[in-house]
C-alpha cells in the first residue's frame, strides 16, 4: 500500500532522490534532507500508514530493527531515536519514520546542528 502524494512513498519508488542506507523488502532507511547531526537517518515501513498505530506489528519490528543496525553503521555511540506521531507533536511527514539522530560528543563537535547537542 503506498499514496501517491506521499513524499516517503516516492523516496521509496525511486521518483524522490534519496542516500539510502539500507533496504529491504518492507523498510528503507535514508540520510535526512535537513540533519540534525551528521548521520541523522530516517528509517521507514514501505507500507504507507500516518501514525505509529497505522503500521502492522511485523513491519514496525523490522523498522526498529534496522534502526538499531543503522546506529551501529553509522558508528553513533550516543544518539536518540525519535518518532513523532500528529502536527502537534512534530509530524511534519505524514508517513510513519523513525530519526535515528547521533549527538557527538565535544571532541567531535557540534555535528551539523541545534538542538541535539
Ligand atoms: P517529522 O517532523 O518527524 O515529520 O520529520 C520529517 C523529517 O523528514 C525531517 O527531519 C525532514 O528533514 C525530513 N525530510 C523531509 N523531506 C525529505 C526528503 O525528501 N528526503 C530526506 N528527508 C526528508
Amino acid at each position: 500500500m503506498s499514496s501517491v502524494a506521499c513524499i516517503f512513498c516516492r523516496i521509496i519508488k525511486g521518483e524522490i532522490p534519496s542516500i539510502k542506507l539500507f533496504e529491504s523488502e518492507k523498510t528503507l532507511a535514508f540520510l535526512d534532507i535537513n540533519p540534525l547531526s551528521k548521520g541523522h537517518s530516517l528509517i521507514i515501513p514501505k507500507y504507507h500508514g500516518k501514525h505509529i498505530t497505522d503500521i502492522p506489528d511485523d513491519h514496525l519490528l523490522e523498522v526498529l530493527s534496522v534502526t538499531k543496525r543503522i546506529a551501529r553503521a553509522v558508528g553513533a555511540e550516543n544518539f536518540n531515536v525519535l518518532q513523532n506521531n500528529g502536527r502537534i507533536a512534530h509530524q511534519m511527514v505524514d508517513h510513519v519514520h523513525f530519526h535515528m539522530i547521533p549527538k557527538p560528543n565535544e571532541e567531535e563537535g557540534l555535528g551539523i546542528g541545534w538542538p541535539m547537542q
